[in-house]
């Protein structure tokens, strides 16, 4: 039998290209590798799942640290996070909004967003514990190969997802089979993780499990600015700041040190300054300016870092004073190393996007072979734009592979 469509891999990319087919009655099958579907979507949110979010379509690409970001813009223009609430929505799952921005399940369980993507696939479709080898190219059709048997199909579609977490089934099997076929691809790097500061460790021991929750991170170097809060942590620096950084840390890392700097203070520059400027009016303590816009242990902390004593304003000099504010507006760490790919919640790299129409997600040189979600070098920040990725180039996909079947 040839099938019309073979989609490898059960996670939210493929199982939403399901549903477009089951939509259009297409004679397509899953092939997952686990016995369970979804693996790595029930972890996602804590294991409530971030769905989507509700930025705008324009708002949501200006958010991605991808140089080629706009490749998204007709997928998520088609089936972007307002048509992502819908179709959750159509199948009895209301999403609520959090913090402004991000769309959570209203039952706070990720398993009910799988629940809502297998509503309406026909079991029958989805063959387990079957891992797909080797794919082929033939004139007309595909050969997919795995460890039980060799399935022949029209199109197929590639949503093996990359290398992070790999025990939920992710090991980047898409980029070999993309890679045997010539295509080109990009190393897979870590993003969205956590970062390792060998100086937290040893000189700045004492911030270990302080937030700075309104924190915006600067990576020296770079012009984008990543805000979200930081966090000191045993091994160096987590926090959305530094998630949301990560990616390009790591990408700049190949090349370079990367020093980062962020404030200490959760204070507005302005505010800070006016208060400063009142205190060495005032002449008081250093010290009572520094508990006022720091915790009591900061502000100790930096007295000692700076290797100054407590005395009235005035007794500094100028240039103590300036490094004073330096080190609250601009505290500077050097990056020892970012988490590995493994590790990571997700991974930047995959099948190039030169080689993939943005209209449609199929490789250009190649009719009827789709590669979609986390297996393209596509990817976002935390909030909810990893998932919206895969759920939008998965249906956009599928929803090609129908006309490609149905014109011919
Ligand atoms: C802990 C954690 C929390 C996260 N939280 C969020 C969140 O809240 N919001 C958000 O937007 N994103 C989140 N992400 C990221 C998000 O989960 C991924 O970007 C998303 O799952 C990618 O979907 P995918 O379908 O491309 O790939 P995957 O989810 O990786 O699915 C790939 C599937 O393909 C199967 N497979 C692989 N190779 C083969 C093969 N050779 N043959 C057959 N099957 C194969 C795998 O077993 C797997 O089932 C989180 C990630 C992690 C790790």
């Amino acid at each position: 039998m040839i099938y019309d469509v073979i989609i490898i891999g059960g996670g939210p990319s493929g199982l939403m290209a399901a549903n477009v087919l089951q939509k259009h009655k297409l004679n397509y099958l899953i092939l997952e590798k686990n016995d369970q579907l979804a693996k790595k979507l029930k972890l996602t949110g804590g294991k409530r799942c971030n769905v989507t979010n509700n930025l705008p379509v324009d708002g949501f690409i200006e958010a991605l640290n991808m140089k080629h970001r706009r490749f998204l813009y007709h997928a998520l223009k088609t089936f972007g996070p307002e048509e992502i609430i819908a179709f959750f929505k159509q199948r009895g799952l209301g999403l609520l909004l959090e913090q402004g921005l991000k769309y959570f399940p209203e039952t706070q369980l990720s398993q009910s967003v799988l629940d809502a993507l297998l509503h309406d696939i026909d079991q029958r479709r989805i063959l387990f514990k079957e891992s797909v080898k080797t794919l082929v190219k033939h004139e007309h059709t595909f050969e997919v190969v795995t460890a039980n048997q060799t399935l022949i199909s029209s199109c197929v579609i590639v949503a093996t997802g990359s290398k992070a977490y790999p025990t939920t089934g992710s090991s980047g099997d898409g980029v070999v089979f993309a890679k045997n076929l010539g295509l080109e691809t990009i190393p897979f790097t870590p993003a969205e993780t956590h970062v390792y500061v060998d100086q937290v460790k040893t000189d700045y021991k004492d911030l270990q499990g302080v937030t700075i929750s309104q924190a915006e991170l600067t990576i020296e170097g770079v012009k984008k600015t990543f805000p979200g809060g930081v966090l000191f942590t045993h091994f160096g620096l987590s926090g959305p700041a530094v998630l949301h950084a990560s990616e390009v840390i790591a990408e700049k890392s190949l090349h370079e040190d990367v020093y980062v700097h962020f404030p200490l203070t959760e204070w507005h520059e302005h505010d800070v300054l006016k208060r400063f400027d009142q205190a060495l009016q005032k002449n008081e303590m250093l010290n009572l300016f520094l508990e006022e816009i720091l915790t009591k242990r900061l502000s100790k902390k930096i007295v000692e870092w700076l290797d100054i004593t407590q005395k009235r304003m005035s007794e500094y000099s100028k240039k103590d004073r300036e490094r004073i504010l330096d080190m609250i507006f601009r505290f500077r760490l050097k990056i020892d190393r970012v988490e590995t790919i493994e590790r990571a919640f997700v991974n930047a790299g995959g099948v190039s996007t030169k080689e993939l129409d943005p209209k449609t997600m199929m490789v250009k040189r190649i009719p009827g072979l789709y590669f979609v979600g986390e297996t393209t070098d596509l990817q976002g920040p935390i909030g909810g734009f990893n998932l919206t990725i895969a759920f939008s180039t998965g249906h956009l996909a599928a929803e090609a592979c129908y006309m490609q079947i149905h014109l011919s």
